[in-house]
């Protein structure tokens, strides 16, 4: 790729449905659908501008060192990697929900070390440790709301949204940790490369963001 190509890093699903229309108004438009291409670096109408569509927790890696220039991540999947090396510009406002810890009703008033289940192992021990809580941690890749159900753990941190997930499995959401929504991030090498560009996109994403209302 020459040096001059701008490699922006999204991952597929929610994050790249949502981030396709604000694409198009930076007048970005992919040539290929990444849910039927194999292809691992897509075209756009742009020559100079390439996507990667990779999974969710990779993305700030890829940006943090410079496989990409930009991309767009999660609030939750950014402060369980850290952000070290990256700009965080700008607030997308797309694929909103909270992060928050969850169990049966009253699982978190007990007096004894709570054993919480999470794939934000980094955020859970974070968040206890500012309370100066000591708790358990098990690490999960999915499907948290099955540890409290078979008595694995007493309580989950996971992403909430309709709530409907937790309703369905009798638990009920507890505390709210965070408010999350996808974010660019931008790397702090490439602002420099591609300064230009980057301020553009920047702007015109800002503008695509206005636009899309509260
Ligand atoms: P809900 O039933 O609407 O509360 O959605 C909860 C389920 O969807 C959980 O399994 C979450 O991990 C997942 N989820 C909700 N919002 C998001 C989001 N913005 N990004 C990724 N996963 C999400």
């Amino acid at each position: 790729m020459s040096t001059s190509t701008l490699v922006i890093a999204l991952s597929k699903g929610r994050i790249y449905q949502d981030t396709l229309p604000l694409l198009a108004h930076a007048g970005i438009v992919p040539q290929d659908d990444p849910e039927k291409s194999r292809k691992l670096i897509l075209d756009t109408n742009q020559p100079e501008v390439k996507l990667v569509v990779i999974r969710a927790t990779d993305v700030p890696t890829y940006v943090q060192y410079g496989g990409a220039d930009v991309g767009v991540a999660g609030k939750d999947v950014l402060m369980e990697h850290g952000g070290e090396g990256l700009y965080e510009p700008l607030d997308l406002r797309i694929a909103r929900c909270r992060l928050m810890v969850a169990g049966r009703p009253g699982a978190n008033d007990s007096n004894t070390r709570l054993r919480i289940a999470t794939k934000f192992v980094n955020i859970t021990r974070r968040y206890y440790a500012a309370q100066g809580k000591q708790v358990e941690l098990i690490k999960l890749y999915g499907s948290m709301e099955l540890a409290p159900l078979v008595g694995m753990a007493d309580a989950i941190v996971d992403l909430v949204d309709t709530g409907n997930t937790l309703k369905a499995n009798g638990l009920v959401p507890l505390e709210h940790i965070a408010d999350i929504s996808s974010r660019l991030i931008v790397n702090k090498a490439s602002l420099k490369l591609h300064s230009q560009q980057i301020k553009t996109l920047i702007e015109q994403l800002r503008q695509a963001v206005a636009q899309q209302g509260p």
